[in-house]
């Protein structure tokens, strides 16, 4: 008992260490302004019309959320949906309406669950919702998701459907919190790129044209958009003008191509994959910059076809023996009998290639994935058991929630002691008992104790309720994950499993995975509840 309860514990400390969405908003998007138009999503399954759960009811309380938002409501889309039926012909009228809508229209429904279906619908929506064509506003979760959420409510939306994309969100949330007072000035805070130079003016930091390389990076761009200067020309330009890279090192191809995707030059600088506008002279125009990029994609297509070729695995397993990473390969043989020809993937280690002398066994892709498939099974946890944890996670918020509430008081308590102590301070010096200087001290201690303590108070609020709506959703993606693997294509595999997996090494016989948290956690916290008996529902 005492074990799972620390394990639903660490489970819960997944939503700390966020930011607060208004500073996010502010810096993402200052020009943003709140739809004034809605359409309601009212929709029950078939399932659960016969528990009596009302359209009605669903849309009365979205209409009310609408006067209250002051959004006027459009249309309203109300149906039962068969959850055997795979069809879903008004949910794609809805979207359709949605995204041919000339103004930006909110979604409006009762809970996350009432809009979202499956993964990849999802993932056909998910570019336009974060695009800002549309918002989702969820009446009972009282949830807003829109261009400007912040990571956690992207993550309940992506938990909700796939889990990949939070730890990106968040990361970059983490990093933009660092930097985002340099950027809100529109400076860069990092290395500048070639053709730009780092320097110090009266004692300030600032970035300046760098007058040996800039006629070169303008040069490049100009003559690449006519499509007749290669990237390796382009570098022999760079070696022979004795332009270094920020390395150290002479100018590589790789490093051509990376001035040609930087939209710095324009006037615009890439912050964890955002474009903020910075305050350096541009030397390109982003008209010139684009017509780089269209000559570009033009003539990587056929290096793009040939690495989007179907491998799972790509980058994620290592070579137990040396610590290289497997790489793939295909070979076609033609069948013995049929003549027929099939096509077998294998993964083998790349350490022979890279000199490492390493002589590992290549192995079948589909072995791989056969032990993969066996370890996400782990995480499938039974329904029996998943509203054992659910039950544990909820004891432990009340239990949780009864602590915060003692911590609160105590805090308030403290608080109340000195503005007590302040006030005798006051009337001491008042009577001549107290010198000023000593008075003044003592109250510049209490002004800082109190700071410190309504910092305490701000943290505690919290919404702890949250994170465990959010765990509860993490749990049952996590018990569906298998599934998820198998119906994925090759793309959606390896991005599933740079999500889960820390850690793949393939010793020639057995696939080593060490999960990332929270899905280590949450095979912990299953391994310990299986330990245990479960008890049936009489007792
Ligand atoms: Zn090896």
């Amino acid at each position: 008992m005492s074990k799972i309860k620390v394990k639903s514990k660490q489970i819960l400390q997944i939503g700390e260490g966020q930011m607060p969405s208004p500073l996010l908003n502010r810096i993402l998007n200052p020009t943003y302004k709140p739809p004034t138009h809605a359409i309601i999503l009212a929709r029950v399954s078939s399932a659960e019309q016969s528990e009596g759960k009302s359209l009605e009811a669903q849309e009365a309380s979205a209409r009310e959320y609408c006067k209250r938002k002051q959004m006027e409501v459009e249309k309203v889309f109300s149906f039962v949906e068969s959850s055997t039926r795979g069809e879903r012909s008004q949910f794609h009228d809805m979207m359709d309406y949605v995204v041919q809508s000339p103004h930006t229209l909110a979604i409006v429904a009762d809970t996350l669950d009432r809009f979202q279906r499956d993964y990849k619908e999802s993932i056909d929506y998910r570019a336009l919702l974060f695009a800002g064509r549309f918002e989702l506003h969820f009446v009972a979760n009282n949830m807003i998701i829109n261009q400007n959420s912040s990571s956690s409510e992207r993550m309940m939306y992506d938990f909700g459907v796939m889990g990949a994309k939070s730890y990106v969100d968040q990361l970059r949330e983490n990093v933009l919190r660092g930097f985002s007072q340099k950027v809100k000035d529109r400076e860069y805070p990092f290395k500048a790129p070639i053709g730009y130079k780092n320097v110090k003016i009266n004692g300030k930091k600032t970035i300046i044209v760098d007058p040996k390389a800039a006629p070169l990076v303008k040069k490049l761009f100009v003559q690449y958009a006519s499509g007749n200067y290669s990237m390796h020309a382009a570098a022999v330009d760079f070696q022979n003008a004795g332009v270094i890279s920020c390395y150290g090192t002479s100018y590589a191809t790789g490093s051509v191509g990376r001035i040609l995707a930087n939209p710095f030059y324009y006037g615009q600088m890439r912050i964890c994959g955002q474009l903020f506008p910075h305050s350096y002279p541009p030397l390109i125009t982003q008209g010139l910059f684009k017509q780089c990029e269209r000559v570009r994609q033009r003539l990587n297509k056929g290096h793009f076809e040939y690495s989007a070729k179907p491998l799972v695995f790509r980058g994620i397993v290592r070579c137990k023996k040396c610590g290289a990473i497997l790489s793939g390969y295909s070979k076609t043989r033609k069948m013995k009998h049929t003549e027929e020809l099939h096509t077998y993937h294998y993964m083998r280690c790349s350490g022979k290639a890279n000199q490492r002398g390493c002589r590992a066994d290549q192995v079948n892709q589909k072995t791989l994935e056969t032990q993969m498939l066996g370890t996400l099974k782990k995480l499938a946890v039974e329904p029996k058991l998943l509203d054992e944890v659910l039950r544990q996670l909820n004891g432990a918020s009340a239990e949780e929630q009864a602590a915060l509430e003692a911590t609160r008081q105590n805090l308030q308590r403290q608080l109340g002691k000195l503005n007590k102590k302040r006030s005798v301070l006051i009337a001491r010096e008042a009577d001549g008992d107290l010198t000023s200087e000593y008075v003044s001290a003592e109250l510049a201690m209490i002004k800082q104790e109190e700071l410190d303590l309504n910092g305490q108070l701000v943290t505690l609020q919290s919404d702890t309720k949250q994170t465990n709506w959010t765990v509860e959703r993490l749990l049952k993606l996590a018990a569906k994950v298998d599934k998820l693997f198998v119906s994925s294509h090759a793309a959606q595999k390896n991005a599933l499993l740079n999500c889960i997996c820390a850690n793949c090494v393939w010793d020639g016989e057995k696939l080593d995975i060490i999960m990332k948290n929270p899905f280590r956690l949450i095979l912990e916290g299953i391994n310990d509840i299986k330990k245990r008996p479960v008890r049936d529902s009489n007792s």
